[in-house]
């Protein structure tokens, strides 16, 4: 079997031209663009990467960026100060802190001092309680969401499919199964969340229509844990050492692509797969963020 590739740069272009052009319009119907503010407390040298992405994104779509780059000392306090300015800055209409904070800062404190209007990580408990009961109005969680929109853009619908999701953290696993239960096309799934006490993992996956991998291991998911046919979506990123790359290592996925890509009937490469997706979907909650402000 030839596993169709789902391209998470092509499909992201197509969603990130589709926000270019919704910011345009409302940017001449209110003659304001919707603003995001990016804190980056530390010098992570990962996180540095990802908000520059994200800033650079802003830029591309026509979404006016702020990004404030506060010292690895900074205090809990003076953070939550900063955000609480930004709560109230009207031209600002989303926020988010990358993590990880420093170890002096709690990032649930954080997370519960954005005002939920202006959670466009969907991180705060306001939003993601909602997401839980079902209610797609608001913010969505943007990894998990982007994978919804991959399958969608593919032809691959999740309703009445059995979904194994492998990992069960906060911003990944629990939303994504939190999505695949929600009614409609892109839900009604029957959800299975495996995690690292789940006995005999592998007599789950091989039960799936879709297998959604998150759980930071490399190359975990072979090919003998899934059915023939089955849809494989790699959320994973992990870089491992490699010889024969300039750098030295190389980015890697949950799923062992060679071995599967034969088996399955659809599956994400990474680097190229989800990845690309979460920085479309956190554009999108920044223009949902703008209009909400706008009582759209
Ligand atoms: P995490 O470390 O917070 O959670 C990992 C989960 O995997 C945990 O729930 C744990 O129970 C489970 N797990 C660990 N070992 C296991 C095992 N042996 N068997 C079964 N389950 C096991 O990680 P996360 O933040 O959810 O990220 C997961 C992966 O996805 C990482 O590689 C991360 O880099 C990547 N990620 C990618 C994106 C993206 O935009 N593509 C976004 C977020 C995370």
């Amino acid at each position: 079997m030839s596993a169709i590739r789902i391209d998470g740069n092509e499909i992201s272009k197509s969603v990130n031209a589709e926000t270019a052009a919704e910011v345009e319009a409302l940017a001449q119907k209110y003659g304001v663009r919707p603003g995001l503010a990016v804190i980056l407390a530390g010098e992570n040298p990962a996180s540095q990467v990802y908000v520059s992405r994200k800033v650079k994104m802003c830029e591309e779509l026509g979404i006016v960026s702020k990004k404030i780059i506060l010292p690895e000392s900074v205090s809990q306090e003076e953070l939550i100060s900063i955000i609480d300015d930004l709560n109230k800055d009207d031209s600002i209409h989303g926020i988010l802190v990358q993590s990880p904070t420093p170890k002096q800062i709690s990032e649930k404190a954080v997370i519960n001092a954005i005002d939920p209007k202006k959670d466009v990580d969907c991180f705060h408990p306001a939003n993601v309680g909602k997401v839980f009961l079902g209610d797609l109005s608001g913010f969505l969680p943007c990894t998990p969401w982007g994978v919804s929109v991959l399958l969608e853009k593919s032809g691959i619908s999740t309703a009445g499919k059995h979904v194994v999701v492998l990992g069960r953290s906060a911003i990944v696993g629990r939303p994504m199964a939190a999505l695949l239960l929600a009614r409609g096309a892109n839900g009604d799934a029957t959800v299975t969340v495996c995690h690292s006490k789940t006995p005999d993992l592998p007599s789950f996956t091989r039960q799936a229509d879709i297998v959604i991998a998150a759980l930071g291991i490399p190359q975990f998911l072979k090919g003998d844990m899934v059915k023939d046919g089955a849809v494989v979506i790699d959320v994973g990123i992990n870089r491992i050492p490699c010889a024969t790359t300039k750098s030295g290592f190389k980015l890697v996925g949950d799923v062992d692509f060679d071995a599967l890509v034969e088996k399955t009937s659809a599956i994400t490469p990474v680097p190229g797969g989800v990845g690309p997706m979460t920085i479309a979907m956190l554009m999108k909650n920044t223009v949902r963020a703008f209009k909400m402000s706008k009582g759209e």
